[in-house]
């Protein structure tokens, strides 16, 4: 495993050099859904400080092992509403699946509640894909101005899952979109940084359209037992 890490790091710097970028501007996070705790504490270990989770569950069963090793933590899965105060309580630092206008508003007032605040990205549908969440593209404007409406929650940036296909092509339109998206919101006065997109996959791509953020899986830690979509769902 350390040894895919470490590979996956030499290719980001491999991809930022060929785009012409400093590596130090793609920070990796390790998708850690189905690994367990063992394994995330010696990849936390080697210096890699964020992880991604898809499901609240997972999270929850990690966390009394992963509690006392310093590290930050993010929601990558598509999250139903009524699991977000399990959410906050299990200090995830950034929810970078926020597709939907109700999951905020349910997101803003317990974080309210609670006096806390979250870190979020708005999460597109970029493939137009009905397998995929996300927000329309179209709608990026309404959207984020709702969202910079509610105080509990820092809008820091946009995520992506693009297709999953064999032409490149067509892969790297979605990340064009996102990328486009980012400009309209920057237009609009929108302090939307990050772009999280690329995955084991397709990380190369994501680097040349501007990816701040790589999700990596499968390439540090083995294939899993289901398809991609089964983890994006919570309620399987
Ligand atoms: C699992 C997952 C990843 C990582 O995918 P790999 O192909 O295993 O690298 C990235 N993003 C999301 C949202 C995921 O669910």
């Amino acid at each position: 495993m350390i040894d895919n890490l470490n590979h996956i790091l030499i290719r980001i710097e491999n991809a930022c050099k060929k785009a012409h970028r400093d590596p130090k501007e793609v920070r990796l996070l390790m998708a850690t859904k189905t690994v367990s705790a063992d394994h995330i504490k010696l990849a936390i270990n080697h210096n890699q400080r964020l992880i991604g989770e898809n499901k609240v569950q997972e999270i929850k069963e990690k966390y009394e092992a992963l509690k006392s090793i310093k590290h930050e933590k993010h929601f990558i899965g598509h999250l139903q509403t009524n699991k977000v105060k399990e959410l906050i309580r299990y200090d995830v630092d950034c929810i970078q699946s926020l597709d939907r206008l109700k999951l905020a508003y349910k997101l803003q007032n317990r974080l309210d509640y609670e006096d806390k605040t979250m870190d979020a990205y708005l999460q597109f549908n970029t493939s137009y894909e009905n397998s995929k969440f996300g927000m329309n593209p179209e709608n990026a404007i309404s959207f984020a101005k709702e969202i910079q409406q509610l105080d509990r929650i820092n809008i820091k940036g946009l995520m992506t899952i693009g297709l999953f296909s064999a032409k490149a092509e067509k892969v790297r339109a979605c990340f064009k979109l996102l990328n486009q998206i980012q400009t309209q919101l920057f237009d609009h006065g929108h302090s939307v940084h990050d772009l999280s997109m690329g995955m084991s996959g397709d990380l190369e791509i994501t680097i040349e359209e501007g990816s701040t953020m790589v999700r990596v899986g499968t390439a540090i830690f083995g294939k899993r037992e289901y398809p991609d979509s089964y983890y994006w769902n919570e309620d399987q």
